[in-house]
């Protein structure tokens, strides 16, 4: 008998599709001599005291679980962090779950607050899993699309008109990765006045919220009236060069959190006992390695950004992250068209805006996690392709 293997996969999974990014991941790594602007994490290794602290925590042999929610010690210290540098203040015991990767804590929030049919608001051009992930957790994603003319901000007015009786939360990530917009506190007040008059719940995906060059970030669970409403998502990935560690952390109003929690026992039990040991001395070593890599990361956004305006790909300022977004619209190319033709005659890796969502069409996203002279010889080839 034939076993049709394909009719055991569930028809939720058939019908979604392979992340954009990894296509043009796996086209490059089989090519030699390949810039990639591809990659969104950083170019920096873990800070060695980080990699010591998990190192050390091996030798004493902590190799067993840790409680459900992470390490109490490093929970306190989350509840620092956020209270220090953002303003918001959560209970390390009732409010803080550790999870494995931002990935996880934004899984787990739809799962704990998606009702079937729920419609949940994603802002896009966004990160690729979100629509996925309020789809497997069986709500329906109403996406809005965000303008270059406006910088790549959700408008109040755009927020106002998706909301139906089903609208359950609006899940929103600055600074943003495609774009690098970063919300300011008006405009997030503009937001928040929208989404408390009709009483919804905000996810709040600020995984780059230490990556913010021109101003800082401002946490939306800091707004008036929102921390009682808001799932706020951050970790060690990107601010903390951590990705491998797999390490972030959801903070939420107790019940939400509570809920929250109930997955995560089930479904992973807890994040990796080093990476917490880890990410503990990320937190108490202080925040000079992060602030160095910012400046860096800040004087690589000035050189992208003026480089890929001055060669005729307008690219507006991205206030955070590492993500330059430019049009290429005046080439006349799809955004698929570019990236491919770009890996295939230059061989330079970046990423066509139309895996991102609505309003990603017409821009590719160059990411700028990478070494001055790469950033360079990406924008010399860019030239020789436009040229062309
Ligand atoms: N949110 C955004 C906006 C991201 O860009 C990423 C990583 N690319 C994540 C979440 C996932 O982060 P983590 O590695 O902590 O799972």
């Amino acid at each position: 008998m034939m076993t049709k293997t394909k009719e055991f996969v569930a028809e939720s999974v058939q019908n979604m599709r392979p992340s954009g990014i990894r296509k043009f991941f796996d086209l490059a790594a089989n090519m030699e001599g390949v810039v990639s602007l591809g990659v969104g994490e950083p170019d920096f290794v873990t800070s060695w005291s980080v990699r010591e602290a998990a190192i050390l925590s091996l030798e004493k042999g902590y190799t067993s679980y840790t409680a459900n929610a992470g390490l109490l010690e490093l929970r306190n210290e989350i509840a620092d962090y956020m209270e220090n540098r953002f303003h918001v203040k959560y209970d390390p015991k009732e409010e803080i779950i550790v999870t494995v990767g931002a990935s996880q804590a934004i899984d787990i929030a739809m799962r704990a607050i998606i009702n079937p049919g729920d419609e949940i608001i994603v802002v896009e051009p966004c990160f690729v899993s979100y629509v996925p992930l309020v789809e497997l957790a069986g709500g329906k994603a109403v996406t809005i699309e965000t303008k270059p003319e406006h910088d790549f901000k959700l408008q109040p007015d755009q927020l106002k008109q998706a909301i139906t009786p089903k609208t359950k939360a609006l899940l929103i990530c600055s600074p943003n990765n495609p774009t690098g917009t970063q919300l300011t506190k008006e405009d997030l007040q503009g937001i928040c006045d929208i989404v408390i008059e009709h009483d919804l719940l905000v996810i709040a995906d600020e995984i780059y919220a230490e990556l913010a060059y021109d101003i800082q970030h401002t946490s939306i669970a800091s707004i008036e009236g929102m921390q009682e409403r808001t799932i706020l998502i951050n970790g060690f990935s990107k601010g903390f060069a951590m990705t491998g560690w797999r390490l972030g952390f959801c903070c939420a109003p107790k019940e939400i959190s509570h809920a929250c929690l109930k997955i995560h026992q089930y479904a992973m039990m807890c994040a990796s006992t080093p990476a917490q040991y880890a990410a503990l001395e990320a937190l108490q070593s202080g925040m000079d390695d992060v602030v160095q890599m910012t400046k860096d990361y800040r004087r690589r956004r000035n050189y992208i950004v003026s480089s890929l305006n001055e060669i005729g790909l307008d690219c507006h300022i991205p206030g955070g992250a590492f993500y330059a977004f430019p049009s290429i619209k005046s080439t006349g190319l799809s955004s698929e068209e570019f990236a491919e033709k770009l890996l295939m005659e230059q061989k330079v890796a970046v990423v066509p805006g139309n895996v991102f969502g609505k309003g990603g069409e017409g821009h590719i996203r160059c990411s700028y996690a990478s070494s001055m002279e790469q950033l360079q010889e990406a924008i010399k080839r860019i030239k020789n392709f436009i040229e062309k």
